[in-house]
């Protein structure tokens, strides 16, 4: 739900989500229809049934138990490099290192002084890691990242401005095409996941019928809306029932 979304919108149906589906064998009995209308709000739609992917495999394959080892967790639909480290250090306390675009900067920035690559990356985080507590520490290289080291860095009062090569070397930031760090999203107004969020949410009403559906979406031509819901079929989010369009599920 906090992939590019900010913690303000999450909070409310995050709270609502676990009040319905309080274990992973809950959201896996229930309809996908049922878990997107869930969704409702945070866009991403396919996220939503990637959760409901993975909470069938955990209930199948994991005996109902969220697994706590990194490759256990990367078997799971929806969850990537980043997520599985997550999940596996702050929840499990393994001795893995977390690499998001907040630490990609960091690592850029403050350790190499240079663009690195995705392996360099990953060795780098592990190295600077050390033994420690991997959950305290990964927590603070996030916090770190998101306080400071953001894309426009506020070095001027970072607390590891002393020891950052960049900082100290100077040159162009070797952030914005380094491993892990990602690049500016595409403003989302007029955007193909608007849309896509607008006729879930119209779906979440109810079945409609193409024509009802696309009129609902005023001013945007009927090919795009073709585009759009061939794309929510072919993703398994809805369904086509001749003329009649629905929540899969439903
Ligand atoms: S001094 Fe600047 S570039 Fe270096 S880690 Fe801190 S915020 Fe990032």
């Amino acid at each position: 739900m906090l992939q590019q979304t900010q913690v303000s919108r999450v909070i409310g149906p995050w709270q609502k989500f676990l009040t319905k589906f309080p274990t992973p064998s809950a959201c896996a009995n229930a309809p996908l229809s049922t878990v997107v209308r869930s969704w409702s709000g945070l866009g991403y739609p396919r996220r939503a049934k990637a959760l409901h992917d993975a909470a069938i495999m955990i209930r199948d394959d994991f005996g109902g138990e969220v697994p706590g080892e990194v490759d256990q967790l990367r078997r799971l639909p929806g969850v990537g490099e980043y997520t599985a480290h997550a999940i596996a250090s702050f929840s499990f306390a393994r001795p893995v290192a977390v690499l998001d675009t907040n630490v990609g900067r960091i690592l850029s920035r403050a350790l190499a002084n240079r663009t690195l690559t995705a392996s360099e990356a990953r060795t780098m985080a592990k190295e600077v890691m050390g033994r420690g507590n991997s959950a305290r520490f990964n927590q603070s290289m996030l916090d770190l990242g998101a306080q400071f080291c953001r894309a426009a860095p506020r070095c001027d009062i970072c607390p590891v401005a002393g020891n950052c090569k960049w900082n100290l070397v100077g040159g162009a930031d070797p952030a914005p095409r380094s491993a892990a760090v990602s690049r500016a999203q595409t403003p989302y107004v007029g955007s193909d996941r608007q849309l896509r969020g607008q006729v879930i949410a119209q779906l979440g009403n109810g079945a409609r019928t193409k024509r009802q559906l696309f009129s609902a979406l005023d001013g945007i031509d009927a090919s795009r809306c073709d585009d759009i819901l061939g794309g929510l079929v072919s993703d398994g989010l809805v369904q086509l029932r001749g003329r009649v369009v629905q929540l899969a599920g439903d």
